[in-house]
C-alpha cells in the first residue's frame, strides 16, 4: 500500500472549548499512557493490516484533541513505533498540534528533541474576551508566551492558527492579532470563520443563528482583509484556509488535497488507502485501547475486526473528489496532473461544469489548468457542490 503520510489523532483535551465538536475528551486524560501504548500496538499491526509498506513516510502530523498533553517521551514512543514499520524520510515533516495553555519552552524543546519539527499553535485570537466568548483554556498572554517559547526552543516551522467571524470580535482584534504574528515572523497562518456545530454551548448561546450576530458581510471583511494583510506580507493564499511564505505550505494537508493516500492511527482518526476511506470502529477512549487485544490474543485481531470501510470510492468519485480538492488549493486542479492518474483530460471528464463555473466567474482557466478566481474562494461551495 502506497502512502507518505500518518496522521495520528490524540483525543484528550484540557477541557472542551465551547465551539468544539471535534472527537476530544476532557476528562479522561489519565487514561493517556494507556492510549499511547495501543496506538503504538496498532502502527505496529499495520504490516499485517495493510500489507508491506516499501515505501517512506514524508509527512507525520500529530493532531487532536490537543496533541501537546502528550509528553515529549510519549511522542518520541510513538514516532519511534512508526520507525520500526515505516520509514521515515530525511526531511519527514513531523508536525504537532499544541494548545497554549498546555505547554511551556522545556516541553516544547522537548518535542524538538523527540523530532517534531513543525507545531501548529492554536492561538485563535490575541483578544482576551474573544478567547473567553470561545472557551479556550488560555488567555492572550499565554497564546503569545507560547509563540515566544516555541521561538526560544528553536522552532522556526510554525503555523498559528486565527479564527474569525465570532461574535463580539472587532476588526481592530483581529488586526491586532494579525500584526503580531507578522512582528513573530510566523511563517504560516490558517484562517477559519466560526461555525456553530450543533450540540456545542455555543449553538445553545446563539440559538443556532450565528448571522444574527455575525453577519457574512462582516465575517468576509475580516477574511478578505486578513487575506491581503498577508498577501501584502509575502504570503501565498495557497488553500482556502491556509496562508504560508514559500516553503512552508503545510505537507501534510497539501496531501490531503491532492487525494493522496495516508494513514490514520488512533481514535477516530480517518484513513484514505487505495480506493477505501475508513476509521477505527471503537468510539471511546476504553473501547479503542482494549480493541487490540482480541480477547488476550493480540495476534488474532484482523483488520476488519478494528477498522471499518466508510466507502470505497469508484473510479467517478475519486474524480469528483480530485477536483474538488484541487479547487481548495491556490493552484486548482492541474490538468496533467489529472491526466496521469485517470486516464483522461479533465475537459472530458468535466467540460460542463468547468464551462458554467467559467461563465459565472467562479473559476479562470490557467496555463496549467483551472483555479477558483477571488468570487470562486468566497463561494467555493457553489463549486464543490457541482461535484459532489
Ligand atoms: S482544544 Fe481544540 S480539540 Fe480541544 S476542545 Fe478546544 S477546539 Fe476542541
Amino acid at each position: 500500500m502506497e502512502a507518505r503520510a500518518a496522521y495520528i489523532h490524540i483525543p484528550f483535551c484540557v477541557r472542551k472549548c465551547a465551539y468544539c465538536d471535534f472527537l476530544s475528551f476532557p476528562s479522561c486524560v489519565d487514561q493517556i499512557p494507556e492510549y499511547v501504548e495501543a496506538l503504538c500496538r496498532e502502527i505496529g499491526l499495520s504490516e499485517k493490516f495493510w500489507g508491506e509498506n516499501k515505501s517512506e513516510l514524508t509527512s507525520v502530523y500529530f493532531g487532536g484533541g490537543t496533541p501537546s498533553l502528550l509528553s515529549p517521551l510519549q511522542v518520541k514512543t510513538i514516532l519511534d513505533s512508526l520507525r520500526r514499520v515505516f520509514s521515515l524520510s530525511k526531511d519527514c515533516e513531523i508536525t504537532l498540534e499544541a494548545n497554549p495553555g498546555t505547554i511551556d519552552e522545556g516541553k516544547l524543546l522537548g518535542f524538538r528533541e523527540a523530532g517534531v519539527n513543525r507545531l501548529s499553535l492554536g492561538i485563535q485570537s490575541l483578544d482576551d474576551s474573544v478567547l473567553a466568548t470561545l472557551g479556550r483554556i488560555h488567555n492572550a498572554a499565554a497564546a503569545r508566551q507560547a509563540i515566544y517559547d516555541a521561538k526560544k526552543a528553536g522552532f522556526q516551522n510554525i503555523s498559528c492558527d486565527m479564527m474569525l467571524g465570532i461574535p463580539g470580535q472587532s476588526q481592530d482584534a483581529v488586526a491586532s492579532t494579525l500584526e503580531f504574528f507578522l512582528r513573530e515572523g510566523i511563517p504560516h497562518i490558517s484562517l477559519y470563520s466560526l461555525i456553530l456545530e450543533e450540540g456545542t454551548p455555543m449553538y445553545v448561546r446563539y440559538g443556532g443563528d450565528i448571522e444574527k450576530y455575525v453577519s457574512q458581510e462582516q465575517d468576509r471583511a475580516m477574511y478578505h482583509y486578513v487575506v491581503n494583510t498577508l498577501k501584502e506580507n509575502g504570503f501565498a493564499h495557497y488553500e482556502i484556509s491556509n496562508m504560508g511564505r514559500p516553503g512552508f505550505e503545510s505537507r501534510h494537508n497539501m496531501m490531503y488535497w491532492r487525494a493522496e493516500n495516508y494513514y490514520a492511527f488512533g481514535l477516530g482518526a480517518h484513513y484514505y488507502l487505495g480506493d477505501e476511506r475508513g476509521t477505527h470502529k471503537a468510539a471511546t477512549v476504553k473501547e479503542y485501547i482494549t480493541s487490540f487485544d482480541a480477547d488476550g490474543k493480540p495476534g488474532e485481531v484482523v483488520k476488519d475486526d478494528i477498522y471499518e470501510a466508510e466507502e470505497k470510492l469508484t473510479i467517478d468519485d475519486q474524480k469528483k473528489e480530485f477536483m474538488m480538492l484541487a479547487f481548495r488549493t491556490g493552484k486548482g486542479a492541474e490538468v496533467q496532473v489529472f491526466e496521469k492518474r485517470f486516464g483522461c483530460s479533465v475537459e472530458s471528464a468535466f467540460g460542463e461544469e468547468l464551462e458554467k463555473e467559467i461563465q459565472s466567474g467562479l473559476v479562470e482557466k490557467t496555463e496549467g489548468g483551472y483555479r477558483l478566481t477571488e468570487k470562486g474562494f468566497d463561494l467555493a461551495n457553489q463549486v464543490f457542490g457541482d461535484y459532489v
